[in-house]
């Protein structure tokens, strides 16, 4: 499926399509393309290519790790949450803080939070976790 350069969704996230393949381990796909850039089979234009909704997002809420960007060692990357689910826009929303995302986790419907972590530098990007979050039965509490 064709995707514009424009649309913002969850499939905007590096090494979002290996999580959808079903392989678990995204440190080694992110591993891999990083060394692969290093080793100069990728180029930077490849690699540091985050949405504009996606950078604005790292600069205004975006959590500071202490962790140096792999590519432009830099800056240090930050890490945003995106929640997508039943009714929010098809772009998600972006989750400011832990209390808003345990306010979707207390929900009944079920959503699918992705941490993303950027580069506010060179624009590196890609898919840290995904989790299902809400899903809750009314009746049932949570410890
Ligand atoms: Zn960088």
């Amino acid at each position: 499926m064709a995707r514009t350069r424009d649309t913002f969704d969850s499939g905007s996230f590096r090494g979002v399509a290996s999580f959808r393949a079903g392989l678990v381990d995204h440190r080694m796909a992110r591993r891999h393309l990083i060394n692969e850039y290093h080793r100069g089979r990728l180029g930077r234009e490849e690699v540091c290519d985050a949405h504009p909704e996606l950078m604005r997002a790292a600069r205004g809420v975006g959590k500071q790790t202490e962790t140096r960007c792999p590519i432009c060692v830099e800056a240090n990357l930050v890490l945003v949450t995106y929640v997508f689910g039943p009714r929010l826009a098809a772009h998600g929303k972006v989750v400011a803080d832990n209390n808003e995302l345990a306010q979707f986790h207390r929900r009944t419907e079920e959503y699918t939070a992705y941490v993303v972590e950027a580069c506010c530098s060179c624009r590196w990007h890609h898919l840290v976790r995904v989790l299902p979050i809400g899903g809750q039965r009314a009746n049932r509490r949570v410890g």
